[in-house]
């Protein structure tokens, strides 16, 4: 029997941000009835952290929204500060006041070159999708025009202690995300006339900014990682496990592992 591509699920990043950490989480999390669900959990099941990301998301992108393309000069520090919603959570708030200097202090520096036209994001919370021997999906949050000229800068917001860019497992994980998005942006055409150079991810708990070219070896890894996944799932490929103290909070270990197999 011949396999079709119908027989299968697209893959989501953050299915393919997983197999690179453990296959067999992979292979349990694509089987998974919830699979496209992920992520969208009713707020009682969501962690706290999960939801103050969410809310921090929520309010970069209303911030923007609001201003709908205007451009202000005078009093900038008061006009910015009312654009982000007020949160139940005191570091929240913290985080908005710091997106909303640093936002500030790009929006001078674009004003002073006569560039301000690119400090809005060309797209916001934007759906993009690949066709390919097994469809590509992702949920881009949000891309930058690099000031004067025709590429664009792919910008990710992370809240979590453990995004530090400094660090290498950080930052090599960081290039795997953002590659499998800004392949599909590329090669599916999504900015006609527009190449995805750039990476930058905002994290306000660290209050730290990170902006880097993107690696042409990070998009070809993607790409070779991308025909692995699907030639395993094409010929029904063995996925390996990669036992180790995450598996601790893996929610397939009662599946995965023997009682005692590993302590957890
Ligand atoms: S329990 Fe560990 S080895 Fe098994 S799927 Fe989860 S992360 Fe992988």
């Amino acid at each position: 029997m011949t396999t079709t591509k119908k027989n299968f699920r697209a893959i989501r990043k953050s299915a393919f941000t997983t197999y690179k950490k453990c296959q067999k989480k992979f292979e349990y999390f694509y089987n998974d009835p919830d699979y496209w669900n992920y992520g969208n959990d009713s707020e009682e099941k969501k962690s706290d952290a999960l939801i103050k990301g969410g809310e921090f998301h929520d309010g970069c992108e209303s911030f923007f929204n609001k201003l709908e393309g205007r451009v202000f000069t005078p009093n900038l520090p008061s006009t910015f500060k009312g654009l982000t919603p007020k949160s139940g959570y005191d570091d929240v708030n913290k985080w908005f006041d710091w997106f909303v200097e640093t936002e500030q202090h790009r929006y001078t520096e674009l004003e002073e070159q006569n560039l301000v036209g690119s400090w809005f994001p060309v797209a916001m919370e934007l759906e993009v999708k690949m066709k390919d021997n097994i469809d590509r999906t992702g949920h881009v949050y949000r891309v930058d025009v690099m000031p004067g000229i025709k590429e664009l800068c792919i910008v990710e917001y992370k809240t979590g202690k453990s995004y530090d860019m400094d660090n290498k497992y950080s930052f090599t994980d960081m290039n795997a995300e953002i590659g499998f998005y800004v392949n599909i942006l590329n090669k599916a055409k999504v900015f006609p006339g527009y190449k995805m150079t750039h990476w930058k991810v905002i994290n306000p708990t660290l209050e730290k900014i990170w902006m880097n070219r993107i690696s042409p070896i990070s998009l070809k890894a993607v790409d070779v990682t991308y025909a692995e996944i699907t030639g395993k799932l094409f010929n029904k490929g063995t996925f390996n496990r990669n036992v180790t103290k995450l598996c601790n909070w893996c929610p397939y270990v009662d599946d995965c592992l023997f009682k005692g197999e590993y302590e957890y």
